[in-house]
């Protein structure tokens, strides 16, 4: 008899702990939508689109949400990819104010680059049960009619990839990204260029995600606190002010991003602005020299600080700490954005 037995409690054993680790079975399932081709999307920063729209208050984004959604009306939402690569296995999370845990409101299977497209609410037109993010399931049945208050909403992404994770990374900033045209006078005997186009914020937009990819990386934190960088009044910094300096970095909360001419860059407040060739270099060579010598005029360093160009001895300075981990981000081919998943060859 215990012969028999024995392996039948074996097999019950087994069976049940296989058992255990596909459950709790979720009996809701996330809705999955794709933006992926002219028919379920529209494209941001098309070739000809008017410079009031590709500088319009509606295309300010947050660096931390490159994938950005928002509330239109109380029924409607608006799915759009600042960034210059398609972004796969997303989850959006929807936050209902005095609701704890964010809701998985849908999946994107893919997103292309640039897309954008308003849909409805998943709850309007189709099941009313969706799961939070510790798989508990919600109802969301009472807002089937009314839809939701804009000022009760708000949104974010996540997922899984290489590339997610990454994007999620930059959270950790708060700069506000919008494009600017500073010359709307077409004044030929300023820096900026005439006219801001299209292409130019295509390749922009990945400028942004590599800088703030750099900036936020524990790398480059190492290497701006071993490096010798001095201040306006050439003093060195401690490493208590080089933390601070970095911490203001992340912490610049708007970025008005315009594109120079006859000179490399230009920075101040929360004007900042590169010449062309920082947009066609970015991928392939670093441009923190004139980058982080801009963003270093936002946190209010001049040109008598190593925070903006190297000095001696030694030659150095902040450039040249943030230079070195952007070329070891390169070569390790580890940036955000690179050539290999910009989506438009045309452009670089
Ligand atoms: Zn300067």
């Amino acid at each position: 008899m215990k012969r028999i037995i024995l392996p039948i409690f074996a097999f019950l054993f087994f069976g049940c702990k296989k058992d255990k680790t596909s459950s709790p079975v979720p009996t809701v399932k996330t809705t999955e939508y794709t933006f992926d081709n002219d028919a379920n999307s529209g494209l941001m920063f098309k070739d000809g689109e008017s410079i009031e729209v590709l500088t319009s208050e509606a295309r300010r984004y947050e660096i931390g949400k490159v994938l950005r959604v928002k509330a239109i009306n109380a029924t409607t939402i608006e799915v759009a990819n600042f960034a210059p690569v398609d972004i796969v296995d997303a989850t959006i999370l929807l936050t209902i104010e005095g609701q704890a845990k964010p809701i998985k409101l849908f999946r994107i299977a893919k997103i292309r680059a640039h897309a954008v497209q308003e849909i409805k609410y998943p709850f309007m037109e189709g099941n009313t049960k969706f799961l939070n993010i510790e798989d508990q399931e919600i109802d969301l049945a009472p807002y089937k009619t009314t839809g939701l208050a804009l000022n009760q909403v708000s949104f974010d992404f996540t997922g899984d990839t290489d590339l997610i994770k990454k994007l999620k990374t930059l959270a950790k900033l708060k700069w506000k990204i919008k494009y600017h045209d500073f010359d709307p006078a077409d004044d030929p005997t300023n820096n900026w260029k005439e006219n801001i186009d299209a292409k130019d914020v295509r390749r922009y937009t990945g400028l942004m995600i590599n800088l703030a990819y750099l900036i936020q990386a524990e790398s480059t934190k190492t290497a701006f606190i071993a490096e010798p960088i001095t201040d306006n009044n050439n003093v060195l910094l401690t490493t208590a002010q080089k933390e601070e300096a970095l911490k203001k970095m992340i912490d610049i909360p708007t970025f008005n991003c315009g594109l120079v001419v006859n000179v490399s860059g230009l920075g101040g407040g929360y004007t900042f602005g590169v010449a062309n060739h920082v947009l066609n270099d970015y991928l392939t060579n670093d441009v923190s020299f004139i980058a982080i010598h801009e963003i270093s005029h936002m946190i209010g360093y001049s040109h008598s600080s190593s925070m903006t160009y190297p000095t001696n001895p030694g030659n150095r300075g902040a450039v040249v700490a943030m230079g070195t981990v952007y070329r070891e981000m390169l070569t390790k081919d580890i940036l955000p954005i690179k050539t290999s998943n910009y989506y438009k060859p045309a452009d670089l």
